[in-house]
């Protein structure tokens, strides 16, 4: 049994980590300053004697004792990085420092939760981890684009100036239950207005991609990065290769929920990526691992989640 620290740990995927981390039979301390996530994504497992929630927020320093870390803490949706967006570097960067010092002071090892976001708009696809990317430093995503890959260059600093442990994984778009109904990314603005029959906005004419996995698949290679014996440090692309456009993702959700939805077009963000799909050959050789969830079967049960949610929310039509 180990004592592993979640920073980010009540958010939508560190939620799901928590509880696997749980299952495995470890103790696990939930660090997180609730500006995403929420104790309710947290409620099922508070009565767990393993389980410790503590709210900070990893720009402040933080002394605890654990045996490997995992950092996840960052708003992960445009709406919400976009908010603050000198809050969201600091997030990043500052957060990242933190957590590489106290790694550094247990001498235990510490993940990453980069991002795809560090290819910005990709000039190569799919995109390999040898690419180095293609992004505006001065745009408005990139408090979080540059944020990413700051922290990036400071767990690689930190690895080779002080010998540390690290994982550095490079998430692509994930999805699934406890995203939050207003959290603004794509597959939760889409159930929930299909399931609400209200517009689904599609940005743009559509026809950008993205690539989704499932976050069981997620968690599955983010445990499997993390607890292999391999040294590799990354960085590593974790994600679901079967790529679709927005046109045909809102297609889906609108006939997978019977919605009597239709699609309205609405200007483009500045910066939205016209398409994203990792190459995740590394990731099946090293950890042997492939996403297994279909989208049509991720985004069911997705769609489970969310009705359930709005129906206690008593906001579905
Ligand atoms: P999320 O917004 O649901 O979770 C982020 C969590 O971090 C929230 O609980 C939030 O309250 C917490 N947080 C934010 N700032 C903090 C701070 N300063 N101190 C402490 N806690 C703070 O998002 P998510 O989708 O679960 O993303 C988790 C991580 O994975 C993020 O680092 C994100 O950048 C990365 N990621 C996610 C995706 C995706 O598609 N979901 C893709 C690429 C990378
Ligand atoms: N830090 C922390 N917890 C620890 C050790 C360090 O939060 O247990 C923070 C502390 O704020 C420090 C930062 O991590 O500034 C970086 O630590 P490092 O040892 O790399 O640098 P230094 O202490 O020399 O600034
Ligand atoms: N998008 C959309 N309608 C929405 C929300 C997002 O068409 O209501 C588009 C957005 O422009 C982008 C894609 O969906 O091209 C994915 O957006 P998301 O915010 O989920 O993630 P990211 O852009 O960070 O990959």
């Amino acid at each position: 049994m180990k004592r592993i620290l979640i920073t980010g740990g009540a958010g939508f995927i560190g939620s799901h980590l928590c509880e696997a981390l749980l299952s495995a039979g470890h103790e696990v301390l939930c660090v997180d300053n609730f500006f995403t996530g929420s104790r309710g994504n947290v409620a099922h497992l508070l009565s767990h004697p393993y389980f410790e929630i503590l709210r900070h927020d990893v720009c402040f320093p933080l002394y605890v004792e654990v045996d490997e870390i995992f950092n996840l803490a960052c708003p992960a949706s445009p709406v919400h990085y976009q908010h603050d967006p000198v809050q969201t570097v600091k997030t990043s960067v500052h957060g990242a420092i933190n957590m590489l010092g106290l790694a550094k002071r247990l001498k235990v090892r510490i993940f990453q939760a980069s991002t795809s976001e560090v290819y910005g708009n990709p000039a190569v696809h799919p995109q390999p981890e040898s690419y180095w990317g293609h992004v505006n430093p001065i745009g408005l995503r990139s408090c979080y684009d540059e944020g990413k890959r700051c922290a990036e260059t400071l767990f690689f600093d930190y690895h080779r100036q002080h010998h540390l442990d690290i994982r550095v994984a490079r998430i692509f778009n994930t999805y699934g239950a406890r995203m939050h109904p207003n959290d603004g990314r794509v597959v939760s603005n889409f159930v929930v207005q299909a399931l609400r029959h209200e517009p689904i906005t599609v940005f743009g004419e559509g026809t950008q991609t993205r690539s989704f996995c499932f976050v069981d698949d997620m968690v599955a290679a983010i445990t499997a990065f993390m607890h292999s014996s391999d040294d590799f440090p990354g960085p590593l692309n974790l994600g679901n290769p079967n790529e679709v456009s927005m046109r045909e993702l809102a297609e889906t959700i609108i006939r997978l929920t019977n919605s009597k939805s239709h699609i309205e077009f609405r200007p483009l963000p500045s910066d939205d990526p016209e398409r994203r799909r990792p190459d995740v050959t590394l990731a099946r050789e090293k950890l042997g691992w492939q996403p297994t969830t279909q989208l049509e079967d991720g985004l069911r049960k997705t769609i489970d989640y969310f009705g359930q949610r709005l129906a206690q929310m008593g906001s579905v039509a």
